[in-house]
């Protein structure tokens, strides 16, 4: 019920807009990393301190004006800048719709290219991240179009469809991030219920793992994680073909945990004004986050 709620909230685009006038609200200061490039470059310092890396996502969703892309994509550029720029270890994750996908496949399969081929100068990962359903194949076109001239692209397998198990054979030999999904999808195409989600979610890993090129484990779920830390070590699977993921802001004791265990750890670090959206879906998965908000009112 609270999910449905906070899922329509993260669609209300009226919300959606007004937010970004506010700055970081509601507590979304504890889960967005920054306003802006300077403040982001330093919370990645701090966790790179820690012996954490980053995934930089420059927020922003409900694209449908062509200058709105355009200025994604500089600023997504000037990250790749001051990346390399401050010698930090951290990579790009990035939405298609927020580069044009809602506005026409063309046009945002060039703002995609011209990130990617800069990237690619400097040797920096960029990851395609994947949306609802209908951004899903056209997503799998921009990469499979890209991976014909770049190798530092790669995408995210959602374990929700029914689909990802076909994927992520497709896409066995890419860098490849698996979620369990946080879109509201409809029975035709997604698995609705938690059990069949964290089946197919932990079947996808073993199978990764074994088979493909690297992988991401992108979860705060301490099952998952406990699990896959077993798997690993009965199969021998290298450190260098895996690295846990999770959230800015979340869990931090056992991301920090994690990476003095010695395993990789990536943390995804999203910043910018339109924080309304990714903030709405994470209080939707976990109606707990509320705290967040809760606190934020209180300690006024
Ligand atoms: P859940 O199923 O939400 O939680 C499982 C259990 O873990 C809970 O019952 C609880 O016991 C525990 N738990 C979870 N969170 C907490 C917490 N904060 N504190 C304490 N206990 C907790 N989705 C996409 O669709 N596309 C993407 O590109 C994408 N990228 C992502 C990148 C990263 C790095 C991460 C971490 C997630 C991403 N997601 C993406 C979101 C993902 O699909 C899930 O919606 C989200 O991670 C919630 O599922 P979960 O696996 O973390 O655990």
């Amino acid at each position: 019920m609270l999910k449905d709620i906070f899922m329509a909230l993260s669609e209300n685009q009226i919300l959606n807009g007004a937010a970004k006038k506010y700055g970081l609200k509601m507590g979304a200061q504890h889960v967005v990393a920054g306003t802006n490039i300077a403040e982001t470059i330093e919370s990645i310092k701090k966790l790179n301190a820690v012996g954490i890396s980053c995934t930089v996502d420059n927020l922003g969703e409900f694209v449908y004006e062509k200058a709105e892309a355009l200025e994604a994509k500089d600023q997504i550029i000037a990250v790749i800048e001051a990346i390399e720029e401050h010698q930090v270890d951290a990579h790009i994750s990035l939405k298609p719709s927020q580069l044009g996908l809602d506005i026409d496949y063309d046009f945002a399969f060039e703002n995609l290219k011209e990130i990617v081929a800069l990237a690619n100068k400097y040797g920096t990962f960029i990851n395609i991240d994947m949306e609802s359903n209908k951004h899903l194949q056209p997503s799998f076109d921009i990469l499979d179009e890209l991976s014909k001239e770049y190798d530092n692209v790669g995408t995210v397998i959602q374990a929700y469809f029914y689909r990802a198990e076909e994927d992520i054979q497709k896409y066995k030999n890419f860098r490849l991030r698996i979620v369990k999904g946080a879109y509201k999808e409809p029975e035709e195409y997604a698995y609705q219920s938690k059990e069949e989600i964290d089946k197919n979610y932990v079947e996808l890993i073993e199978w990764h793992l074994l088979n493909g090129k690297f992988t991401s484990i992108a979860t705060h779920d301490h099952n998952v994680i406990n699990h896959v830390k077993q798997f690993i070590k009965d199969n021998n699977i290298p450190n260098d073909k895996f690295e846990f993921q999770m959230l800015y802001g979340f869990r931090t004791d056992m991301q920090l945990q994690l990476a003095k265990e010695g395993y990789n750890f990536c943390t995804y670090v999203p910043f910018g004004n339109d924080w309304y959206g990714y903030f709405m879906r994470r209080l939707a998965e976990r109606p707990q986050n509320m705290n967040l908000v809760v606190k934020q009112v209180f300690n006024k």
